[in-house]
């Protein structure tokens, strides 16, 4: 059998304003790991937090640029990703309950949702973020030690799309992406990638014709991001979404994986981000999150670009969050 040209998500990236905030709730709050501390590589002033597992390993990625004190904060609403939700296991459920409540985090009580509880929750900019509690993810979670593996994150659960529609991005996802139609109850429509029905995959489309279209901005999803395995898979799904009257941008180097990207029809950014080279490429898996890495046409410009990024210290969050 062809191996699939996509394999669900590779990472989420959203917008945030402070970068010590945005650190003290990813890792502090929620205990995911610090992947990586770099800088957007197209405003250099700003850095690009990366937060995920131990590795990295796509369907785990949350990535955000923090702009500081910012004008732009967006508002929710069609054409967006909207909601990216967390994988964790349904006996955490409670876990994570009292740990809301012990930070003064605002979450709406738990709701069934197929055959999984859910509860919803904003980060600190209000991104609109999930825990969905299931019985049916293998990953091995990281831990710095605050959150008991037992009641950790597990990696992305999925992405839900906002859109007036949903014809047309189904048929970009089933017809292109190599998704399929998994599930629906009411206005929600599920797809994964066929034959992987799986945490970390799962796209859901909330279609409403009366809602008004979101803003980009502090606080939204600026774009998600398939994992494909390869530069020759990639090439693949660029072709054929050229062929099918998508307009894909040519390959950019990201470092830690090559992209393509393309608007979907319902007005999403996408992303088709390889696996490899990884967030391993210039630093070592006990060493992830730990230096602040440059691409490699900007070390020149280290001392500047550290004078522009106000510090930010993951001991510092660690010691707030203490278990
Ligand atoms: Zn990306």
């Amino acid at each position: 059998m062809k191996k699939p040209l996509i394999n669900g998500l590779h990472h989420i990236t959203a917008m945030a304003s402070d970068a010590q905030q945005n650190l003290d709730f990813y890792v502090g709050l929620l205990g995911l790991r610090l992947v990586k501390k770099t800088i957007n590589f197209d405003a250099p002033d700003v850095y690009h937090l990366y937060y995920g597992d131990e590795t990295g390993a796509a369907g785990s990625i949350m990535t955000f640029f923090p702009f500081g004190v910012s004008p732009f904060r967006g508002r929710h609403g069609n054409g967006q990703a909207a909601t990216t939700s967390f994988s964790i296991p349904s006996t955490a459920l409670d876990y994570w309950i009292k740990r809301f409540e012990q930070y003064n985090i605002l979450y709406k009580p738990a709701q069934i949702r197929f055959n999984e509880s859910v509860i919803y929750f904003e980060d600190p900019d209000g991104l609109g973020l999930e825990l969905i509690a299931n019985d049916v993810d293998t990953r091995i979670p990281y831990t710095y030690g605050h959150i008991p593996a037992e009641h950790a994150i597990r990696g992305f659960w999925g992405s839900e799309l906002w859109e007036t529609s949903y014809e047309r991005t189904e048929s970009l996802l089933n017809g292109h992406l190599g998704y399929e139609f998994v599930g629906e109850a009411g206005v929600r429509r599920r797809y994964a990638p066929l034959g992987q029905a799986e945490p970390g995959k799962f796209i859901d489309i909330l279609w409403d014709s009366t809602k008004r279209y979101g803003q980009g901005g502090i606080g939204t999803v600026h774009h998600i991001a398939f994992d494909t395995p390869s530069d020759d898979s990639q090439q693949e799904v660029q072709e054929l979404l050229l062929s099918k009257g998508y307009a894909p941008t040519p390959v950019l180097d990201r470092q830690y994986f090559h992209s393509i990207y393309f608007r979907e029809p319902g007005g999403v950014l996408f992303e088709i981000a390889t696996t490899p080279p990884g967030f391993v490429f210039d630093e070592s898996v006990a060493e992830l999150g730990t230096g602040l890495k440059l691409p490699l046409w900007q070390e020149k410009h280290r001392p500047e670009i550290e004078a522009h990024l106000a510090p930010i210290s993951l001991e510092a969050t660690l010691a707030k969050y203490e278990a």
